[in-house]
């Protein structure tokens, strides 16, 4: 149960109950917000509180499987497995472990206390560290935390950081200064190639950077629901402020979980107001110390340098809070960062090593690419043997060029390799069969929307709603929306509401999907949010009626009719304004009243056929009319524009 909960129980503060809990024995660490029930149970009734029902338990689950730390105390063990403390000491005893009930163990020895008693354990999740990445390069990291013997090979590895801000605020200026005074053992007038990332060695620590300033490699990989930024700086200029992309990285940053550093920039400049910036940033609800806040913002000139090496102790810092490790010894994962084809050496692709050690003659796939690594090179060009975690590598030896995003993975034999390769490309064209796009009916849109986790539905919901507002004409209804994978289920309330169905870095399990395709309902899939939101955008824009925008180009006055045949009237005028032509409509116009209409068949000046004619000049034409066209009408011609209307 929560502690904060169980201290409202016993009427004291959680700091008081910390300290109780701590005098009882048990161990609490300071994040730690639950403890089990049966500390729980036993904490009121020393506390001389009547025992009150309490919460089922969650973290002992009905099939006996259970989480535990990397170290417990035996007391605690023995309330977790619901056991008594004697018979786990006494098991323990006969594993040849001579432990007292306040005594700590391993995971090892408690797994082993817990499957004596049937228990199935497992390494808690809440110690699994800082698993950067999604989907495939994630179940690995997470895969081999989680099992004890690959779990002690993790190690730090250093902080991959991607610089973002709004333009001109100095991204390029800081990475080339960054690069030009901090790249790892730089030799006088070495030349550093620019291969989408490399490594600064700071006080003899690293940090990876990806060197593509602007937005396009983060969103590159996040379009192929790739993650491979642990932090971003953001660069602000102090003589400017927060700008429209400004607001955009820290949304961004929020969505994807990354922390931030704001590098206020420029602060050379006469005019550089870093308090301004401050608060500004605080209105973003990015909150730096000054207001209140954890934010770390350095003051920084990126073209001469000053603070930088602040810069990136920070970097470090914060690195080591969020304690980015990798297994080196562990499978090899890594994302492409850019591929491109290269002279004399083929098909290469940079890559960000995110687990394991890539080796020179290593197979490996990416993407649909595959091939056996001929070549290895860092951001100086240099060859090298091997690359471990968060290094940035060149690989040389694909069959083809990969795509940013792409996950490259270390396979075994050639054939797997192929396998592999062929089956990302039947995925991906499946992907694309897909997306048929939103579907909307009359003047509604109705969406059902699913997202990974609770922080990206809000956001989506937040900004459908801000879209919602927009538009009067259009209805948007998010008929239902969750966390986790769409399923048959969604399916069914889609088919029933009429709605189309929005994953945002989900899947459709197959079952979902072979029903979605029996009952013709669409399901599109996002991995950024700004294009799912400019899909629905587009669908709304769409809805809405069309708005004909006339102008008026000329006028004139009929002086004489030479024959009418049925609606085909032949007649002459004068142009009394503008210019007339024979491709645009006119209006015919009585004492000021609209009479009729007409277009233009054929328009003669001086018996020649003309394509205008200009004021002041006389004219001849032949014209089809519905109405009359009386001798002194006025004829008014005008030009015809159809314009989609915008969201207000
Ligand atoms: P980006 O669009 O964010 O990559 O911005 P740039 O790095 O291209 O910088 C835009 C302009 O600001 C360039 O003219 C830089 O020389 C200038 N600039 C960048 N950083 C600084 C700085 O710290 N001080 C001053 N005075 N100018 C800077």
């Amino acid at each position: 149960m929560n502690i904060s909960s169980l201290s409202q129980q016993l009427n004291m503060s959680v700091q008081e109950l910390r300290a109780e809990i701590a005098k009882l024995g048990f161990k609490v660490n300071p994040r730690q917000r639950k403890i089990d029930n049966d500390a729980a149970k036993q904490i009121l009734e020393k506390l001389g509180t009547p025992v009150v029902e309490l919460p089922p338990e969650t973290d002992v689950v009905d099939d006996k499987s259970v989480a535990l730390p990397p170290n417990i105390i035996v007391k605690d063990l023995a309330a977790k497995l619901k056991l008594s403390v004697v018979d786990v000491v006494k098991d323990l005893i006969k594993n040849g472990v001579m432990a007292a009930m306040n005594e700590e163990i391993d995971f090892d020895t408690a797994s082993v206390v817990a499957a004596d008693f049937g228990f199935e354990a497992s390494l808690e999740t809440a110690t699994l560290g800082n698993v950067v990445g999604t989907g495939y390069v994630a179940e690995v990291l997470k895969r081999e935390l989680q099992n004890p013997q690959t779990a002690d090979q993790f190690v730090a590895r250093p902080p991959i950081v991607a610089v973002m801000g709004h333009v001109d605020h100095g991204k390029t200026t800081l990475l080339d200064t960054l690069r030009k005074t901090n790249v790892v053992s730089q030799e006088a007038g070495a030349i550093t190639q620019h291969i989408g990332a490399y490594q600064v060695d700071h006080k003899g620590k690293l940090i990876t950077f990806l060197d593509t300033p602007g937005h396009e490699a983060f969103t590159q990989m996040r379009a192929r629901g790739a993650n491979v930024t642990d932090i971003i700086i953001l660069v602000v200029a102090a003589d400017d402020g927060v700008k429209p992309q400004t607001v955009e990285v820290i949304n961004r940053a929020r969505l994807a979980n990354v922390p931030l550093i704001v590098a206020i920039n420029k602060i050379d400049k006469p005019d550089a107001n870093p308090d301004r910036i401050k608060q500004q940033l605080s209105e973003q609800n990015v909150l730096v110390e000054e207001w209140g806040g954890k934010v770390i913002a350095v003051p920084v000139s990126a073209k001469s340098g000053q603070n930088l090496d602040q810069l990136l102790d920070y970097a470090l810092l914060l690195a080591e809070v969020d304690d980015f490790k990798a297994n080196p010894k562990g499978e090899v994962v890594g994302t492409v960062i850019e591929s491109h084809v290269a002279r004399g050496k083929g098909p290469v692709a940079t890559v960000i090593i995110q687990n394991g050690t890539l080796k020179f003659g290593d197979l490996i796939v990416a993407g649909s690419a595959y091939g056996r690594i001929k070549g290895l090179e860092d951001s100086r060009d240099e060859k090298i043997k091997q690359a471990g975690p968060s290094a940035p590598i060149v690989v040389v030896g694909l069959s083809e060029t990969a795509q940013a995003g792409d996950i490259i993975r270390e396979v075994k034999t050639l054939d797997e390799a192929r396998e592999q390769a062929l089956a990302h490309e039947v995925q991906k064209k499946a992907k694309a069969m897909l997306r048929p796009g939103i579907k909307a009916s009359g003047k509604t849109l109705n969406l059902i929307v699913k997202a990974d986790v609770h922080g990206s539905l809000e956001a989506i919901e937040q900004a459908l709603e801000e879209l919602k507002a927009r538009t009067e004409e259009v209805q948007l209804n998010i008929i239902d929306k969750g966390v986790g994978q769409i399923s048959e289920t969604d399916i069914l309330r889609a088919e029933s509401a009429g709605a189309t169905i929005i994953g945002f870095n989900v899947n459709a399990n197959p079952a979902a999907l072979s029903l979605a395709k029996a009952k013709n309902i669409t399901i599109d899939l996002y991995d950024i949010i700004y294009e799912l939101l400019e899909d629905v955008t587009k669908v709304l824009v769409s809805l809405l009626s069309p708005e004909i925008i006339q102008t008026n180009i000329g006028t004139a006055k009929v002086v004489a009719i030479f024959r009418t045949e049925g609606n085909i009237q032949i007649f002459g005028g004068r142009v009394e304004e503008g210019t007339i032509t024979d491709k645009d409509p006119f209006r015919i116009k009585r004492a000021g009243e609209i009479v009729g209409s007409g277009e233009v068949r054929e328009l003669q000046q001086n018996k020649v056929k003309a394509n205008e004619v200009t004021r002041g000049s006389e004219f001849g034409i032949k014209a089809e009319v519905s109405g009359n066209v009386l001798e002194g009408d006025v004829l008014e011609f005008y030009t015809e524009e159809v314009r989609s209307k915008k969201l207000s």
